[in-house]
């Protein structure tokens, strides 16, 4: 839950704007004082909390976090095993933004608290070098933490985090291989993605071969990939090879017919390099043949990706595909409206969190989930088919 927004500044004030968050913080801060009470006092069935913690939630719950933070840390000195309690103080002081106070805390408890404490104080102080931006550290503790047998996976899973992030692709999968075989299997196109992007980047640098060897890996972990497909076809095109290009752009339109809007223009540029005139047709076809979308959806789609000079021809593609289009003028019209629309609110819409983008990502930048992103004129063909459906 640390991850839900990456903050780059040693303050902010979340935890006073949320109030549930803070009593829930209270509430746990009461149960600790109960829990060491209780096992302090073995069998005693009432547990009496002093005076000091009343005062203290009171200062937490009104809001004067300094008072309470002072009452409850010196409680903490006053007992050697209030380890919980310090751990929570400096839970509480991340979330404040007050990290410094957090990283004080946690440090002490990793140096001085005893083996049995210094992992899990070590994976706190992680979490507040995260909250404070300082990756290096971060990774340094994490690191070590992955030697641990308790940690080591959720180590692990913050490093691949903290290397998504920074765009360290060759570090991300580096983890990923340290990953237990059963989880390196259900992430698999996760891996495929670092070694398309390294791909990318090879492709950037002038290196096709080493572009060629990173692709052929990534169809190891996941043999359908598009985005493979789409790098190969630049580098086909690159060689010369407009051919080799079109069929592997209309391959990857098959299999992620989403990935219409960035892939229709460069295979139309290369069928007018080889004089290809059918190859809307071809498209139409194509797409039906990509099965799992509504023909409105993909009548809308062509109409948002088919440049203006072809758009004549749309009606006719669309009558196959069963969504209407009566004449050019209409496809004209629908297309600069849905364009019109695209433009001003975004022309891909993430499934998972919502986000609405202009360009297109593999990986969503607000919630990080991969091919999360599709075009946002299928939610409204599916809208349009609802209405049309309910009329
Ligand atoms: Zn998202």
């Amino acid at each position: 839950m640390f991850w839900a927004a990456p903050r780059t500044c040693y303050r902010h004030h979340s935890v006073f704007e949320l109030p549930p968050l803070l009593l829930a913080l209270a509430f746990i801060l009461v149960g600790l004082a109960a829990w060491f009470l209780g096992r302090r006092n073995g069998t005693a069935r009432t547990v009496r909390l002093p005076r000091d913690y009343y005062v203290g939630l009171d200062h937490l719950i009104n809001d004067r976090f300094d008072h309470a933070a002072e009452i409850f840390a010196r409680m903490a000195e006053a007992d050697g095993d209030a380890a919980e309690i310090q751990f929570a103080l400096g839970s509480l002081f991340r979330r404040r933004g007050e990290v410094d106070r957090a990283i004080a805390i946690h440090s002490r408890l990793r140096d001085h608290g005893g083996p049995g404490l210094a992992d899990k104080a070590a994976f706190a102080l992680a979490l507040d070098y995260q909250s404070a931006g300082l990756m290096d550290r971060a990774e340094r503790v994490l690191e070590e933490l992955a030697a641990s047998r308790e940690y080591r996976r959720t180590a692990l899973d913050h490093l691949v985090r903290i290397y998504e992030a920074q765009g360290d692709w060759a570090k991300a999968l580096k983890v990923f291989h340290e990953l237990p075989p059963a989880v390196q299997l259900e992430r698999a196109r996760v891996a495929a993605h670092y070694l398309c992007e390294l791909a990318e980047h090879a492709l950037v640098q002038g290196d096709s071969e080493r572009a060629r060897t990173l692709l052929r890996q990534a169809r190891t972990h996941q043999a359908a990939l598009p985005r493979a497909d789409m790098l190969t076809a630049r580098i086909a095109q690159q060689a010369g090879d407009a051919g080799g290009a079109l069929l592997l752009y209309l391959h990857a339109l098959e299999t992620a017919p989403g990935l219409a809007l960035e892939i229709i223009p460069s295979v139309l540029a290369i069928a007018r390099q080889m004089r290809r005139h059918d190859m809307l047709n071809e498209l139409g076809r194509r797409l039906r043949q990509s099965g799992g979308v509504s023909p409105r959806q993909l009548a809308w789609l062509l109409a948002t990706a088919v440049p203006a000079e072809d758009m004549a021809q749309l009606p006719g593609i669309t009558a196959e595909l069963g969504g209407g289009m009566e004449s050019a003028a209409e496809a004209s019209s629908l297309s600069a409206l849905l364009t019109r629309i695209g433009d001003a609110g975004g022309r891909y819409q993430c499934n998972e969190c919502g986000l609405n983008s202009v360009g297109w990502y593999w990986r969503c930048p607000k919630c990080r989930s991969w091919d999360s992103m599709s075009p946002a004129v299928f939610k409204w063909a599916e809208r349009a088919d609802h209405v049309v459906r309910a009329s």
